[in-house]
């Protein structure tokens, strides 16, 4: 299920990173951008009222334009295309400017859910600062004040009455949803056209309501699938495009709608650290994923460089050993027809379920052979284990004391049960519980 998008549109020097900094607390973002450009950081990830959401600071993004305003408005117009709500942020202090008023033009045509937050209202004596932008027709402004931490919780309300019904029905359960994902440039739109070839069976533009991405279902050998969300892929050209921090944002809203997750990467040039935060979005969303080493074509090759490469993508995504890797090219074709094979097979095991007398054998087996460690005089004990759920593959084990558990002796457990059932191209989760 994608999460909702929040952007905070405004003139600069309002506040909107404070702003923004604050919601995003501590909470620490996978993807960490690159310092000194304009922000530390344009979006990240946050919770309020257990409804998690992306947000993006709009004021970060650098648009290459010296005009103040022309940039403002390319931020205020990929808020609008990109967001399900919009933090219209003012000075308090300041009053409506003439680029306020420009956004406000700008947002209302929209017609995409503003909430109004006028900043800088640091103290109570200072509400009455707040009437003027009732001008600006977008009903109750907010007051906030995000040097001193007030009204922000007001403020988020506010925006999460807006969010849009949650549904995850927009697919058949038997349809496999597929997400694409990888840096421009390494083929993926020539993965896709290869892939639906003349094949091409049912082709549609999707519109969403709440997001303009365009999926591309297809049916192959009887199974349907679905391509996540390339819209990313056709909207080139585009300002904020090439922002490649604003692809990585696309990216993860594919990724969430997914149940595979086709990690491209370009054979001609390596691994690069967006791969890493990609992969690991991934693999932190409970994902099934595949490595796609693209470009294999114009590789030069001796009889180890597969080999060589293959253990450095093991090298640098080490939480990932179970996707599997595959090299292709989307060019020449090469290898391309293992590629949904392997999509039909991940899914199945993202999906796979183990009964719980089988569960519980391999775990008696485990314990025998390497008893949980003690500690502090105690030990760990695991009365039994069932699955919970899949996509991914969830268990929960019923112990006495969760805190008896140890990372190291977790991870053994997990290479037992992949070791037994496999659960290749998916991570599976252990949770631990009390019951004595
Ligand atoms: P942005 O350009 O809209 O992202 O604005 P910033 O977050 O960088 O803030 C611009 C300036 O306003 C900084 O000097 C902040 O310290 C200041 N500022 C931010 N929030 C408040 C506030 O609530 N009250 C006051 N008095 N100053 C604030
Ligand atoms: P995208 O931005 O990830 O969608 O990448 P494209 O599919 O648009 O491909 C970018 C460029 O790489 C184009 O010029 C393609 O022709 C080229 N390309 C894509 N796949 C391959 C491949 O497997 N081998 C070679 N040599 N070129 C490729």
């Amino acid at each position: 299920m994608a999460k909702p998008v929040v952007a905070v549109v405004g003139r600069p020097n309002v506040g909107k990173s404070t702003i923004f900094n604050r919601i995003i607390g501590d909470r620490l973002s996978i993807v960490e951008d690159k310092p000194g450009i304009t922000r530390d950081r344009i979006y990240g990830q946050a919770e309020w009222r257990d409804i998690p959401f992306h947000i993006i600071d709009t004021g970060g993004i650098e648009i290459s334009d010296e005009y103040i305003l022309k940039s403002i408005r390319a931020q205020a117009e990929l808020a609008i295309e990109e967001a399900d709500v919009i933090v219209f942020m003012v000075d308090g202090k300041a009053g409506i400017t003439p680029s306020d008023s420009e956004v406000a033009e700008l947002l209302f045509k929209s017609r995409k859910p503003v909430v109004l937050a006028v900043n800088k209202v640091d103290n109570i004596k200072r509400m009455d600062d707040i009437y003027e932008f009732y001008s600006l027709g977008f009903g109750d402004p907010i007051a906030i004040s995000g040097a001193h931490g007030l009204g922000i919780g007001d403020l988020l309300d506010a925006v999460v009455e807006h969010f849009p019904e949650i549904t995850d029905d927009e697919y058949d359960e038997d349809v496999i949803r597929v997400a694409i994902i990888g840096r421009p440039n390494v083929g993926k739109s020539s993965m896709v056209n290869a892939l639906l070839g003349e094949d091409r069976v049912i082709v549609s533009d999707q519109a969403g309501t709440t997001r303009d991405a365009v999926d591309t279902p297809f049916e192959r050998d009887g199974q349907r699938y679905v391509i996540i969300d390339t819209a990313g892929m056709r909207k080139r050209g585009k300002v904020y495009e090439n922002v490649e921090k604003y692809s990585v944002l696309r990216a993860m809203k594919a990724i969430e709608r997914a149940d595979v997750v086709l990690v491209v990467i370009n054979g001609e040039e390596g691994i690069i650290e967006q791969d890493k935060h990609i992969a690991g979005f991934a693999h932190e969303a409970g994902k099934a994923a595949i490595f796609v080493v693209n470009k294999w074509d114009v590789v030069e090759k001796d009889d180890k460089t597969l080999h060589q490469f293959s253990q450095k993508i093991r090298d640098h995504f080490l939480f990932m050993t179970y996707a599997p890797i595959l090299f292709v090219s989307a060019k020449t074709g090469q290898r391309l027809h293992k590629l949904l094979p392997l999509v039909n097979e991940v899914a199945e095991q993202h999906s796979l379920r183990i009964p719980t007398h089988v569960l519980n054998d391999v775990v008696a087996d485990a314990v025998a052979i390497n008893p949980p460690p003690r500690d502090k005089g105690r030990r760990l004990k695991i009365n039994y284990a069932t699955q919970i759920g899949v996509k991914p593959p969830t268990f929960v084990f019923f112990v006495n004391s969760p805190e008896l558990m140890h990372f190291s002796y977790e991870r053994y457990l997990e290479n037992k049960i992949r070791a037994a059932f496999q659960f290749s191209g998916t991570p599976i989760r252990l949770w631990m519980r009390r019951k004595s």
